[in-house]
């Protein structure tokens, strides 16, 4: 189901998966086709939000518990969307933290209300959490990020050049190349079985 959502994403945006392309996935396009627009904000909050979106001119309730600590926040209002992440993460973190709030706007758009905050204990790049909308979120966010394709033809990069595909070597590689967390390429790896054992 989340496979397809991305594929039909792709094909809507005209953004096919191209392991010949290297480099990270355009996120930011996805966000400008979608009517989503994308907010990094220091210490975020639901009170940070909430200040922010009165300042844009919005009247807005508030939202949640306000001194929260947050990871991300999608908010809709009408057709258009705001995807909130905290603008203090490293940039591996806010665009996983990008990527689940779109992945819930794509999702979840008609279950979850006005708004979703997600706290560091929902999004996650390990894909185990106990709620099933967030592990969706999660997941879309790692099938978006780290594309199976491209993970595959590196890894088969290297084992056509070395003979061999250690774990670190690969890991370090797509870190780098797709803008994502040593952690978050890692559990990927481990999930698809592609890179030879530690
Ligand atoms: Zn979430």
């Amino acid at each position: 189901m989340i496979a397809e959502a991305i594929a039909k994403l792709r094909r809507d945006n005209q953004l096919p998966v191209d392991p010949q392309v290297r480099g990270p996935v355009p996120l930011n396009r996805f966000f400008e086709n979608g009517n989503l627009s994308h907010v990094a904000l220091p210490g975020l909050t639901c009170g940070r939000v909430t200040e922010y979106l009165l300042a844009e001119g919005g009247t807005v309730e508030p939202f949640g518990a306000p001194g929260e600590p947050l990871a991300g926040f999608l908010y809709f209002a009408g057709k258009s969307g705001q995807a909130f992440v905290n603008a203090d993460d490293i940039l591996p973190r806010r665009r996983f933290s990008a990527a689940h709030e779109l992945g819930h706007a794509v999702l979840h758009r008609e279950r979850m209300g006005r708004f979703r905050a997600d706290t560091s204990e929902t999004l996650l790049e390990a894909d185990d959490s106990t709620d099933e909308i967030e592990r969706e979120a999660n997941r879309f966010a790692t099938e978006l990020l780290m594309p199976e394709a491209v993970v595959r033809a590196r890894a088969y990069e290297l084992r056509t050049l070395h003979k061999c595909c250690p774990f670190g070597v690969l890991a370090y590689r797509l870190a780098a190349e797709l803008l994502v967390s040593r952690q978050a390429i890692g559990y990927r790896l481990k999930n698809l079985g592609v890179a030879d054992a530690e």
